[in-house]
């Protein structure tokens, strides 16, 4: 994804606001403070709360205390205990302003706390403020595993998802591939056409590479200077060598001018590798191998393929 897509996305979704409370009234009344804003969830039960937090993970819960049956301090427990519902948001909800009470939440893992009779201004600005710090958070874990000139993932990223892959495809006897992929001649297109013209002919091979790779599941990240790498989960070699050519046709067909290459144009050399997993195997020497073969692609003469099984 890339970075104005990915800051252009918080403010054209609306936020998701679970209300719980036992009393109908009181749901009413937060019902009608964020409805326009919000995409709004009601449960009348800890039990209904819980399942709802499952199913639409929503941002944010305001959370009465007093109920019948489960309290609130219980949902929210439940709630952090699960890694699937623990970063949801909680706001507690309640009648009582007791010091020893609100200890309690903010220890569960409340975020803040509201007050009953509901005051509308400071329960919007709370709310507000909590999903203002939650966008920011999310963008900044978001930021951090992204290549910033490119937008396409980072090196960081790349080194958490492969041996996650890895263990994917070992577990369930799947091949995995991958393809290393180099710029040719590139320190001569820096100097031929400048730094600039360098960063920008980076980011179009990186969205030709990345427009390349059709399913959710495939994964290309900058590997580093004009290196990128490409994970194909559950693909065989001959599966990874016919991507690998569709990107190296991609890059070629973008037409970017390099006078100092042998090929007149951008061009770019991949070395592939597959293997299926196994214990006595490191998911490093499947980049080894596809780092051996990108050599023997730049020796052959580039703007070319080499690819090898483990
Ligand atoms: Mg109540």
């Amino acid at each position: 994804m890339y970075l104005a897509e990915l800051m252009a996305r918080p403010q054209s979704e609306k936020g998701k606001i679970l209300i719980v409370d036992d009393q109908p009234l009181n749901i009413k009344i937060l019902h009608q403070l964020f409805n326009e804003e919000y995409e709004l969830f009601m449960a009348t039960n800890g039990e209904q709360a819980i399942a709802i937090c499952q199913k639409v993970q929503p941002d944010l819960v305001l959370l009465d205390i007093e109920m019948p049956g489960m309290s609130g301090f219980d949902v929210c427990q439940h709630l952090k205990a699960d890694p699937e519902t623990a970063s949801i948001g909680v706001i507690f909800v309640t009648a009582h302003f007791d010091e020893v009470q609100e200890v309690k939440g903010f220890q569960l893992g409340a975020v803040d706390f509201i007050h009953k009779p509901i005051n509308p201004i400071i329960t919007t600005a709370r709310v507000k403020n909590q999903f203002t710090l939650k966008r920011q958070s999310d963008l900044l874990h978001s930021i951090a595993l992204l290549d910033s000139l490119t937008g396409v993932a980072n090196r960081r990223q790349f080194e958490q998802r492969l041996p996650e892959l890895w263990k994917h495809c070992c577990r369930n006897q799947l091949a995995l591939s991958v393809v290393m992929l180099d710029v040719d001649f590139f320190k001569r297109f820096n100097d031929r056409y400048g730094h600039q013209e360098g960063d920008q002919c980076l980011r179009q091979v990186a969205k030709a590479i990345s427009d390349s790779l059709r399913r959710g599941i495939d994964f290309v990240a900058r590997y580093g200077g004009e290196e990128f790498i490409c994970i194909l989960p559950e693909t065989p070699l001959s599966g990874a060598m016919n991507m690998a050519k569709n990107i190296v046709n991609a890059v070629q067909a973008l037409h970017l001018e390099h006078v100092d290459s042998s090929f007149k144009e951008v061009t770019i050399s991949a070395g592939v590798s597959s293997v299926i997993p196994r214990q006595d195997l490191t998911w490093q020497s499947l980049i080894e191998t596809a780092d051996q073969q990108l050599y023997l692609a730049k020796e052959r003469g580039r703007n070319q393929i080499a690819s090898l099984s483990l």
